[in-house]
């Protein structure tokens, strides 16, 4: 039997076992996938290991992503930009690090967004930590021709930016309302919004109406800035799209089978997430 985990400390929160579980059993594998609690003094020790305590793999969460990516193997060069990985493997021997947020955002925006018209337009990306530094490498190998970052800590939008190119651009925190006129896609990738977390403090007034709104904060799913884009008929794409096709890479690299995101999964999940509130 196959097995695989998800490390983080806590780890209470994560639904990745929600998810990979129901594929195990709609696919009939014989596997298993738990959570894992591993303290930050534990992880590199936990890493070396993983092969000799039986895993073929495991996914990695708050707060170790970055910590991850210096105790393991990347070879993806988007992973090695981002710096951060979420997706253990095991391939000859030797442990593997992949980023899939950035993969898991597009196929999550393609899969629920209307139209391709956000390819060629402008792109505003609210945030510059580990998920909106996965999302703006996405969006600049997807081509759109530019990508508009702010975020509360100037200086982190800044190295940002000058990791990903001349695509990227630094818009102050303050101006996060102007730099909306003209973009095809608007994305929070702040933690804001998120229950027990204030709301995005923003006003759409300059954001096309055709422009697709996007949150990559799933707890609630419509959560007020999705609320504030509907009400002006925007189009809108939801963060556990982005959570569901995030985990297909790793469940094909443990388990051979390459998943499908399915309605009865998102349904399935978004059940328990609703339970869980
Ligand atoms: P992170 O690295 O800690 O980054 C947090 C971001 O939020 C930073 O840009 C931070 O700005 C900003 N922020 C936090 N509090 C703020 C405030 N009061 N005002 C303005 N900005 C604030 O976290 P992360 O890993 O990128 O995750 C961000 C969110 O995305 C979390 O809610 C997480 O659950 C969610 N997420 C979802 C998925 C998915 O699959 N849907 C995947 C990954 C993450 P500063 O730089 O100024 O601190």
């Amino acid at each position: 039997m196959k097995r695989a985990c998800v490390i983080g400390w806590p780890i209470g929160h994560s639904r990745s076992p929600v998810i990979h579980n129901y594929w195990l059993a709609a696919y009939g594998i014989e596997g298993e996938y738990t959570a894992v609690p591993v303290p930050p003094e534990e992880l590199k020790n936990f890493l070396q290991n993983l092969p000799a305590a039986g895993y073929v793999g495991c996914n990695v969460t708050i707060p170790h992503k970055q910590a991850a990516f210096g105790y393991l193997t990347v070879r993806d060069p988007v992973s090695r930009a981002i710096g951060a990985i979420n997706t253990v493997y095991i391939r000859d021997g030797e442990t593997y690090g992949v980023n899939t947020d950035a993969p898991g955002f597009i196929s999550s925006l393609v899969a629920g967004a209307q139209s391709a018209g956000w390819q060629q337009t402008p792109a505003a990306v609210l945030g510059a930590g580990g998920a909106a530094r996965a999302i703006v490498f996405a969006l600049r190998d997807a081509g759109v021709p530019e990508i508009r970052i702010s975020n509360r800590t100037r200086s982190r939008a800044e190295e940002l930016a000058r990791a990903v190119g001349p695509t990227a651009v630094v818009a102050d925190w303050s101006s996060r309302n102007d730099v909306l006129a003209g973009c095809g896609l608007l994305v929070n990738a702040t933690a804001l919004g998120m229950d027990g977390k204030p709301p995005l403090d923003i006003d759409l007034a300059h954001l096309p109406t055709n422009a697709i709104v996007t949150d990559i904060v799933y707890t609630p799913l419509t959560t007020p800035l999705l609320d504030a884009a509907l009400r002006r008929g925007n189009p809108v794409v939801d963060g556990l799209g982005m959570l569901l096709h995030q985990a297909v890479p790793g469940f094909e690299l443990w388990f051979g089978v390459k998943p499908e995101v399915t309605p009865a999964l998102r349904a399935h999940v978004a059940a328990d997430l609703e339970a869980a509130e």
